[in-house]
């Protein structure tokens, strides 16, 4: 087994990654990607040893096939290749958007295989996580399922136990449509409040379907959650399903987006909070998955938390000191109301899936 204090990360960069142009007002930023690499850069987090930068390629053209229609692939090169229509009412089309799509759902697929080949251990991509898209659509700001992608090739290369960590604070539910009745893929999601939050999606009693019951885990957040209640929600779930389930290969999205700074979410994390969840996903992948890891970064649309936020988790993959600045995120202490709703979805969604693992409620 890979030793933790031996263990190497890819940076996964391609300089085609920022060839989009949502337009001025949409929140996927121009140059959003190398305004990611500048950030850590600046902070020193590409400074270690332990970190390679490694080119990506394009999403290869068997595997975007085995993901997604051939209606839908054919609908994405025509918006592209004219510039015209939408993929979704938030999700404009512009000129290239295909071979942007593939580029930065490629960087997953390479990251994939460059942990397969036994170069590295774990990847971080700064783009990736486009969770939103489905078999036959997008939207969501994602136009190529990067995770279906990568869940593709690790069930081609034999891995059975796959666990996707999703923290990004939009839930998951273009993901959730490719493995809603899989058990090999156990889908984990943490996000907020799907009655006020987009896609609307992800109930607690969404747990699976068929042989997939249980391996489908949805908790949800009310507005304004933070630090504490957070932390009480992992770590009443997430330990206990990742020890039971053993996962053999980690797709996790750090959840830049749930930062309380973030303009689109209205979560109450910290940084530190963000450390903690990925210091602990690092730990599930050296202790289940012989260190098999791979980060999506997802959204994440205020700079500086999710420059940071970046760095924090990159330190962890590499084992160096990384300080947040410091943080003061408008509410101190999560109230009454808060902690009696995350209490009662813990213990509802506790009753609905532990039993299905053995665990005790
Ligand atoms: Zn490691
Ligand atoms: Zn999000």
């Amino acid at each position: 087994m890979m030793d933790r204090r031996s263990c190497r990360t890819g940076f996964l960069w391609s300089p085609t990654f920022d060839s989009h142009d949502y337009g001025r007002r949409h929140p996927i930023r121009r140059n959003r990607f190398t305004y990611i690499k500048e950030s850590v850069e600046a902070e020193g987090c590409l400074d270690s040893s332990r970190l390679d930068i490694l080119e990506t390629d394009m999403l290869p053209e068997d595997v975007l096939r085995a993901v997604h229609s051939s209606d839908y692939i054919s609908r994405v090169r025509e918006i592209s290749q004219s510039g015209l229509g939408n993929i979704a009412d938030d999700t404009p089309g512009f000129k290239g958007i295909y071979e942007n799509a593939l580029s930065v759902s490629g960087a997953t697929v390479w990251g994939i295989r460059s942990i397969l080949s036994g170069s590295i251990d774990h990847f971080f991509s700064p783009t990736g996580g486009f969770h939103h898209a489905r078999y036959d659509g997008g939207g969501g700001f994602c136009v190529f399922n990067d995770l279906a992608a990568a869940v593709y090739e690790l069930r081609s290369s034999g891995f059975q136990k796959i666990l996707i960590a999703d923290f990004d604070a939009h839930h998951g539910n273009g993901t959730q449509t490719y493995y809603y009745d899989s058990p090999d893929v156990m889908q984990i999601s943490f996000h907020e409040d799907p009655e006020w939050m987009y896609p609307h999606d992800g109930f607690i009693k969404d747990v699976g379907a068929g042989e997939g019951i249980g391996y489908n885990v949805n908790m949800w957040f009310p507005m304004d959650s933070g630090d504490e209640v957070y932390r009480f929600a992992f770590s009443e779930l997430v330990p206990p399903l990742v020890d039971s389930f053993g996962p053999d290969f980690i797709l996790f999205l750090p959840g830049f987006d749930a930062h309380y700074l973030d303009p689109l979410t209205h979560m109450n994390l910290t940084t530190e909070t963000i450390q903690y969840v990925a210091e602990s996903m690092h730990r599930f992948a050296h202790q289940y998955s012989e260190g098999r890891l791979g980060v999506l970064s997802g959204g994440g649309y205020h700079p500086r938390a999710l420059g940071s936020g970046a760095c924090a988790v990159l330190s962890i993959l590499t084992g160096s000191e990384y300080a947040a600045p410091p943080q003061s995120p408008p509410f101190d202490h999560d109230d009454e109301e808060t902690w009696r709703i995350v209490r009662e979805n813990v213990s509802v969604l506790k009753s609905l899936v532990f039993p299905m693992h053995g665990l005790d409620t």
